[in-house]
């Protein structure tokens, strides 16, 4: 026996692994041993988490007007986390009302250098802060600390300070000189990302001299809260950041609002155009990045080995609650047979379980709703004649989980080749030709992202010009960057994120 796996006997033997309730672990094959890794669960203790959290108003947390609030729940054990204040209308008001006050007597006028510095705060309190966030974006979201950890943590970070460094060069950003802020923007994030959204949305939209009111998601609320508690360390004047926590009408609330300037939203196709028709005719400001079906196309001269990892991370990543997600793989007919088998034998070396574990590649689904949503696809895709596969994969018996699913055998009109899935669920489909492929990869009503795996450069500009994506990866998929603008069209919305472009959406050009 290893020593890791005396250590994990001892730990079970001594009641310390996942726990009764917790999730459970997947034997792991690889070279034909069959074994398994200890548990490497990740101290929770580092957060403290309240039994209650307020809305975060003028600098302020308060309790909701009239005292709503709701629950949040750890989705990997379905035990409710805490409870967070409901914001309604006259919430909406207060904020509003505070970011504007701030917006024309504190951070209007404030010299973007000032600004700067408050946005350079920022980033490195959420550094030096990063396992804090990291492990509560982890139990209120679902997803891996491996990934709130090396990805979500470190890119919130990396969009302050990006962003730090424009505020006081927005003369030279190409927009004219002098380009003005559009005053208050009202901001709804959803859950799949909830640090990383606040952080694209708040810190250009700060950097550029606006003042905002964020509203995330109701299933995951804390790590924005905790963002709050941040800016106030940080001394950000009152007002200039305020966040409501609240459901559906919530958002609509703060969209519709007469003292809002600008709207961002990331969601669902179908919300994104809701809000597009509210706004109408009020003359507000509005980017929205709404869903996708990307296709992720692997080429016959492709590094196999390389491609099978990027389409693991195309729809994997994050459970697969993914805008981006290359949720269709288009392989060439040549390679589809031993693509798939690599892919399989790879999925088998996934493990799924406990959030919380260092060592866990795939968590729990957000929420019973999307949980729902994936088990009605995925049988839809069967009913429809694809072949469905999932590696051997037990379920924790609590909490809201989905085996990673490839399908075979789909074509081009079944809904999950159609529809956003949101979720650990892959359709595979093949093309013959470069000129297929484009046309199968473009007959998606959407138009976010696409992945190109050849080693050819002449293919992948080729493939690259007639892709209708607003991102292209090739050689690689899900990479992002601050400095690099990201955004849709067709259903997937309109507007850029990211980069010199994140900019134009936050001022008045
Ligand atoms: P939504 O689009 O409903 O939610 C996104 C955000 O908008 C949340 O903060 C939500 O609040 C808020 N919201 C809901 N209704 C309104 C409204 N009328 N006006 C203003 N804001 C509103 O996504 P869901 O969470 O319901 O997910 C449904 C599906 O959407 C998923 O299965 C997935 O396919 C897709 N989706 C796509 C995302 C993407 O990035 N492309 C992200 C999230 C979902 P609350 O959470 O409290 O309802």
């Amino acid at each position: 026996m290893t020593d890791k796996a005396a250590r994990a006997e001892g730990a079970a033997a001594a009641g310390q692994g996942a726990g009764a309730g917790a999730p459970a672990r997947v034997a792991t094959l690889t070279s034909g041993l069959d074994w398994q890794y200890a548990p490497a669960p990740q101290a929770r203790d580092i957060v403290p988490i309240a039994a209650e959290y307020g809305l975060f108003v003028a600098g302020e947390f308060t309790p909701a007007t009239g005292g709503r609030t709701f629950a949040t729940i750890n989705p990997a054990t379905e035990e409710p986390i805490a409870q967070v204040a409901q914001a309604g209308a006259a919430d909406v008001d207060r904020a509003v009302a505070a970011a504007r006050d701030a917006y024309e007597h504190v951070w209007g006028p404030m010299p973007g250098a000032e600004r700067a510095k408050y946005l350079y705060r920022i980033a490195r309190i959420l550094q030096e802060r990063s396992r804090e966030f990291a492990v509560l974006e982890s139990i209120d979201n679902g997803k891996p600390i491996r990934e709130t950890r090396d990805v979500d943590v470190p890119l919130a970070a990396a969009h302050f300070f990006y962003y730090a460094g424009w505020a006081d060069k927005l003369d030279y950003a190409g927009f004219g000189p002098a380009p003005r802020a559009l005053g208050v923007a009202g901001q709804v994030i959803p859950w799949n990302f909830p640090l990383l959204m606040a952080a694209w949305k708040l810190a250009p939209a700060l950097a550029a001299g606006n003042t905002c009111v964020l509203k995330p998601a109701e299933t995951t609320p804390l790590t924005a809260l905790l963002l709050a508690q941040v800016c106030q360390q940080a001394g950000l004047p009152p007002g200039v950041v305020n966040i409501l926590t609240g459901a559906g009408e919530t958002g609509a609330a703060v969209v519709a609002h007469p003292g809002v300037n600008k709207v961002a939203f990331t969601g669902s196709t179908e919300v994104g155009i809701a809000i597009n028709r509210a706004i109408a005719g009020t003359g507000k400001k509005l980017t929205l990045e709404l869903g996708g079906k990307a296709a992720n196309v692997v080429f016959d001269d492709a590094p196999i080995d390389q491609a099978v990892e990027g389409i693991v991370n195309g729809i994997f990543f994050n459970q697969g609650h993914v805008c981006c997600a290359g949720s269709r793989l288009l392989v060439q007919e040549s390679v589809a047979d031993h693509v798939v088998d690599r892919l399989r034998r790879r999925l088998q070396t996934l493990r799924l379980g406990d959030p919380l574990d260092k060592n866990t590649d795939i968590g729990a689904i957000n929420s019973r709703p999307q949980l729902e949503k994936i088990t009605r696809l995925a049988a839809a895709g069967e009913a429809e004649g694809a072949h469905r596969w999932s590696p051997p994969c037990e379920l924790p018996k609590r909490g809201f989980w989905f085996a990673p699913t490839v399908f075979t055998g789909v074509s081009q009109s079944h809904r999950i080749a159609q529809e956003e899935i949101f979720g650990p669920v892959l359709s595979v489909l093949t093309f013959r030709t470069p000129q297929e492929a484009v046309t199968k990869a473009n007959n998606t009503p959407y138009g976010l992202s696409a992945g190109i795996w050849t080693e050819k450069g002449s293919r992948i500009l080729w493939m690259a010009q007639r892709m209708r994506a607003g991102v292209v990866w090739a050689n690689t998929y899900n990479l992002f960057d601050p400095a690099s603008p990201f955004g849709g069209y067709r259903e997937s919305g309109f507007g850029r994120e990211g980069g010199r472009h994140g900019l134009a959406a936050y001022l008045d050009v």
